[in-house]
């Protein structure tokens, strides 16, 4: 049981992982009454830190012994491919699942004995954006007032507020259910910001989203780091990882593989990219390939992708071996792209 209060709140049992969808964000706004949080909180205090957390589904093990630290005021990110465990992760940090194992704090809160606290310390985007569609934008942001018991006379202006900062104040008395999936996933963000959370997580905020409203998401969101909120998010889209993210953590199969900032990285895992295209194919790829330095050699046809470990003298050798069967069209040399860091890290690609 993790859930229950004096305001009249539901109780839970630990073994709702298949409520999915609406009802699921439903229960989890029905727990979060809105007990005000006496303190401030010091700043070393970690936004989120998760300790040799645990979960398992029947035999099979979905977060394996994960441990990380979100620092307040980060736009952090859960980069990992489909089926890898962000979700369950988040999750795990909202209380709707409870770990196997492990120890989850928010804010220094603990989510098992301090859940009530850790749910008005949060804002939650889910990955399915669950929203009343028969209602109207003004009415969702209103129900959602009145389950964290925002006063009512500061309601209207609050709503207001938020309905002007996701840009949907003129729409606010259509039905969700004509709205667009940007115009949803806005009115989820705006819903999430109601209650004025200090830490915020958006699982898959652009997923299904047109590339205009994608950049608006963004905006956002980046604009939440600058009121001092601490943001969440959980992507397998690298251009989001690196548009947004201070520091990334990248999973694969409920592990935690790497975790720094995107710039470090590259550095860290990458070296360098150096790609050529020859006018026939080159019969010098297994000299390049033992090359010192060179890490990795993909021919394709008439294109050659080399990634090195530092490329100090390694352009000139190669270009000698070349030239010695082909021809130059085109070279260059450039950083590692996320997803190459991600394919060198776990065998696999990001995304299919
Ligand atoms: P992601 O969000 O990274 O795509 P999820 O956290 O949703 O991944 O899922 C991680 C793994 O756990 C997946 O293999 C998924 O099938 C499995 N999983 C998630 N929820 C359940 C559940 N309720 N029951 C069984 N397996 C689950
Ligand atoms: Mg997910």
């Amino acid at each position: 049981m993790i859930g229950s209060s004096e305001k009249g709140c539901i109780f839970r049992s630990t073994h709702d992982e298949n409520i999915k969808g609406e009802s699921k964000v439903l229960i989890q706004e029905r727990i979060a009454t809105a007990d005000q949080l006496p303190v401030t909180l010091p700043k070393a205090t970690a936004a989120i830190a998760l300790r040799d957390l645990c979960k398992s589904f029947g035999k099979f093990v979905a977060i394996d012994h994960l441990s990380l630290t979100v620092g307040q005021g980060e736009i952090f990110g859960l980069l990992g491919p489909n089926g890898s465990g962000k979700t369950t992760t988040i999750n795990m940090i909202s209380g709707l699942s409870l770990p196997d194992s492990g120890e989850i704090t928010v804010m220094g809160y603990d989510i098992r004995r301090q859940a009530r606290q850790v749910r008005q310390l949060l804002g939650a985007v889910p990955q399915e954006t669950a929203l009343y569609e028969e209602l109207s934008a003004e009415i969702n942001l209103d129900f959602h007032a009145d389950l964290f018991n925002i006063p009512r006379k500061e309601k209207k202006e609050r709503i207001t507020r938020i309905l002007e900062l996701v840009q949907l104040l003129d729409r606010k008395d259509s039905r969700v259910g004509t709205f667009s999936g940007g115009m949803k996933r806005r009115l989820a963000l705006g819903r999430a910001l109601l209650h004025n959370p200090q830490l915020i997580y958006l699982d898959e905020p652009t997923l299904g989203v047109d590339v205009q409203a994608r950049r608006a998401i963004w905006d956002y969101i980046l604009s939440l780091r600058e009121q001092g909120k601490t943001v969440l998010i959980t992507t397998n889209y690298l251009e989001e990882a690196q548009a947004l993210c201070d520091r990334l953590a990248i999973i694969d199969h409920g592990k935690l593989i790497a975790l720094d900032t995107p710039q470090h990285l590259k550095h860290l895992y990458g070296g360098q990219v150096i790609e050529l295209e020859t006018i026939t194919p080159t019969a010098s790829v297994s000299q390049i390939r033992v090359l010192p330095g060179v890490k990795n050699v993909i021919q394709e046809n008439n294109r050659l992708k080399v990634t090195t470990e530092g490329t100090d003298g390694l352009v000139p050798q190669i270009i000698n071996l070349i030239s010695q069967d082909s021809e130059f069209c085109d070279i260059a040399v450039r950083e590692p792209h996320l997803d190459e860091i991600f394919l060198h890290l776990t065998g696999t690609a990001l995304r299919d």
